[in-house]
């Protein structure tokens, strides 16, 4: 019953040994860092090296819900309040128009059928009201949606879903195709300098860029305190009646989720507030009292009885004011991540923007929006 609902077979990177040298040496092949590694190439930088302490999508990328969801980890009445006007808008547009272009290009893995938040309480209509006031005060397409139950949700009609895992490996190929040199099986111990080394081998890089979403202050140590390592959980049902789940459906301000996969499986997430040390240091495993929230979670408000066929936990990293990180931290090391549950869209924008921090491109417009953040 372990294991992911996404189940692919991911072929083994082989392990880094000796010593080698980068331009670009890229840490971390979920979908920020092969979005990175693919604008490398795309800048026309040449020699580039991308290592896994696993494999391709290893990490969350590669177990997550599979929620395309426009804007950042703040709804975009929040993010108005907490942020300035300016920098939601610009955030919520880079992350929408961000989601059209990865329908555009991966047809097959992308399906933009909508996002409905529910309400999980009566204070949460409410919340949702402002919610999609705010939408509609700028300019974004948002819609009444009536739940199941009669309450009152809302509707982006240009949210979606896809396949995260094969996103990722159909990049992995691509770049690797292109002339990337792709390592797995050992972790990066430690970056000295723009030296990165793990047990069996090193690259001497002339920039490192670290994009690792949970664990990230593990490896670059000064970043502790800005971000902190979240667990969340997931499960896959057998296949249930088509229509179960028309849209990507979440309650509880995000805290629980659900989908229905084209072969009818469900997978549903969430319930990380009824754990126990899902923050701090988790480890990558599902526990039995999220997992069991889980199950009433199926039952109670998804309304579906059905076998579970895998249980599953990722790793990400939260940050205190839920804005990511995505900026040179030592000479020559750029990080991305800490997008807060949310890293689909925005960090693969992230991803980017550091590789067109380093090769001398202009600035990324997601560095322009971070940038205008008031206060
Ligand atoms: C259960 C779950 C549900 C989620 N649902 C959604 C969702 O629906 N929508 C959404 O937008 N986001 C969701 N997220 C968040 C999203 O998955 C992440 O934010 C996103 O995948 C981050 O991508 P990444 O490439 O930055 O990091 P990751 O996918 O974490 O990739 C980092 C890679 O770095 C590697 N690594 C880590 N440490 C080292 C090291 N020391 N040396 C070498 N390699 C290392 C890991 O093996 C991993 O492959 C969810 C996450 C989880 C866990």
């Amino acid at each position: 019953m372990r294991g992911t609902g996404w189940e692919l077979p991911t072929p083994p990177l082989p392990r880094l040994e000796g010593r080698i040298e980068a331009n670009v040496c890229v840490i971390g092949l979920g979908g920020s860092g092969l979005s990175a590694l693919a604008r490398l190439q795309k800048n026309r930088v040449r020699n580039l090296v991308g290592i896994d302490a696993v494999g391709v999508a290893a990490g969350a990328a590669g177990r997550n819900g599979g929620f395309l969801l426009a804007g950042p980890a703040h709804f975009h009445h929040r993010a108005v309040q907490t942020w300035g006007r300016a920098a939601a808008v610009e955030l919520y547009r880079l992350t929408e128009a961000r989601i059209e272009e990865m329908a555009r290009r991966w047809p097959d893995l992308v399906d933009l059928r909508g996002s409905v938040r529910l309400p999980g309480s009566a204070a949460e209509a409410d919340d949702i009201a402002a919610h999609h006031q705010a939408l509609l005060d700028d300019g974004f397409t948002a819609l009444p949606y009536a739940g199941p139950r009669g309450e009152r949700g809302l509707l982006v009609p240009g949210d979606g879903v896809f396949h995260p895992a094969e996103r990722c490996l159909q990049l992995a190929d691509r770049v690797w195709d292109k002339g990337a040199w792709l390592y797995g099986g050992d972790p990066v111990e430690v970056i000295d300098g723009t030296t990165v080394r793990t047990a069996h081998g090193e690259v001497s890089a002339g920039v490192v860029l670290v994009c690792v979403d949970g664990n990230l202050q593990r490896l670059l140590p000064e970043l502790d305190g800005r971000v902190q390592t979240v667990r969340l959980q997931m499960l896959a049902t057998e296949p249930v009646a088509f229509g179960t789940a028309q849209h990507a459906m979440y309650h509880r301000s995000g805290l629980d989720y659900w989908q229905q996969r084209p072969d009818g499986r469900l997978f549903v997430g969430g319930c990380r507030d009824r754990g126990d040390g899902e923050e701090g240091d988790p480890v990558q495993e599902p526990t039995d009292r999220v997992q069991n929230a889980l199950d009433t979670l199926l039952t109670d408000v998804v309304g579906v009885r059905a076998r579970v066929t895998h249980r599953w936990a990722g790793l990400v990293g939260y940050t205190p004011d839920h804005l990511p990180i995505v900026e040179e931290v030592r000479p020559g090391v750029w990080a991305a991540g800490g997008y807060s549950g949310t890293g689909n869209v925005i960090g693969a924008l992230a991803g980017e923007a550091l590789a067109d921090a380093v090769s001398g491109r202009p600035r990324h417009p997601l560095l322009d929006a971070l940038g205008a953040v008031a206060g």
